[in-house]
């Protein structure tokens, strides 16, 4: 039978059939992609074929489809070794506030060149909008377009008081939808707002991870009531830029790689090198000075946290 892997706890995995029916399943075999070890080899999102053990409800995978695109994190255990987070996704959106606690321009830089390495559309979704008045309000169009300026979509809600929450839905419907965003941003409220009468526990996730309790690793898949599917990673902190090269950091960033080719060096790494097409859209306006500073903090392995 063929279906969609909706859980995974890393040993067993909720496979969602064609016939509308959820299994348990675990994995036979190996599974193998190319290139990197991964310590769980099937994420949520896959699609996947599975065979029912005799006279059983559980089932086994024994074959996982191709995927279109899918997103890994560096091990928490073994270094050496990757963990897929999710797989198949259409969109991804990164919650951010400038309300308390702030996201730092940094962190959202990170999350969208990671983004564009692993070719998955991003959105920002600016939360708490309800906190924000006349000065603020200002303030949060000037980031805004920041990233709109760029091409990425920006929306500002209010998990608490419901604003333009239908405009998101109707940004989800029928797709699947990565849901990233560090903690005490609205995440969980947000998710609450999409999916009434299906409560994730607000306010916990950070108290849970520092004692090391209750803290799911893994992502979740939730059904929209609308259609479409929405990826959940609760306890991920972020998504890490683990197998890009530094050469290649100046492509994920777009507004930079549109300039790239008239650096006067192709091996320019856009840091002080002369004729750099870069450095002058930076000092031209051209490219915002905070995107710039991003790409040099990731270029110089600078772990920058929000
Ligand atoms: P998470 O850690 O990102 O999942 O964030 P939570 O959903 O647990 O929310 C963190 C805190 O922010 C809680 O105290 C929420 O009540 C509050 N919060 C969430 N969304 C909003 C919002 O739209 N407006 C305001 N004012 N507070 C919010
Ligand atoms: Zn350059």
């Amino acid at each position: 039978m063929q279906g969609l892997v909706i859980k995974s706890t890393g040993s067993w995995y909720q496979v969602h059939a064609k016939d509308g029916v959820d299994y348990d399943c675990r994995i036979k075999g190996k599974f193998r992609i190319q290139g990197i070890q991964t310590t769980n080899p099937i994420a949520v999102g896959d699609q996947v074929e599975f065979e029912l053990e005799p006279n059983s409800d559980k089932g086994v995978i024994d074959k996982l489809h191709e995927r279109k695109n899918y997103i890994i994190r560096k091990s928490i255990n073994l270094s050496k070794q990757a963990q897929i987070i999710a797989a198949n996704m259409d969109q991804a959106f990164l919650v951010v506030t400038l309300a308390s606690p702030r996201t730092s321009l940094g962190f959202i830089d990170r999350f969208l060149a990671t983004a564009e390495a692993y070719d998955i559309p991003a959105v920002l979704i600016f939360n708490k909008l309800d906190l924000f008045h006349e000065e603020g309000l200002a303030i949060l169009d000037e980031y805004k377009s920041i990233y709109e300026n760029i091409g990425y979509p920006c929306y500002s809600v209010s998990a608490l008081e419901g604003t333009n929450i239908p405009l998101i839905e109707s940004l989800l419907k029928d797709k699947t939808t990565l849901f990233s965003g560090h903690s005490g941003v609205g995440k969980s409220s947000l998710i609450n707002a999409l999916l009434p009468g299906r409560e994730i526990k607000t306010g916990e996730i950070s108290e849970s991870s520092d004692k090391g309790q209750h803290t799911t690793t893994f992502a979740e898949m939730h059904t929209l009531p609308f259609g479409g599917y929405l990826i959940d990673t609760p306890g991920i902190r972020e998504l890490g830029i683990f197998d890009i090269r530094p050469e290649e950091l100046g492509h994920y960033f777009r507004e930079m790689r549109a300039l790239m080719n008239q650096c006067r060096f192709n091996n320019c790494r856009h840091v002080n090198e002369p004729g750099c097409a870069v450095i002058k859209g930076v000092e031209e306006g051209e490219i915002e000075l905070s995107r710039y500073e991003s790409y040099l903090s990731i270029y110089n392995g600078n772990e920058t946290r929000a």
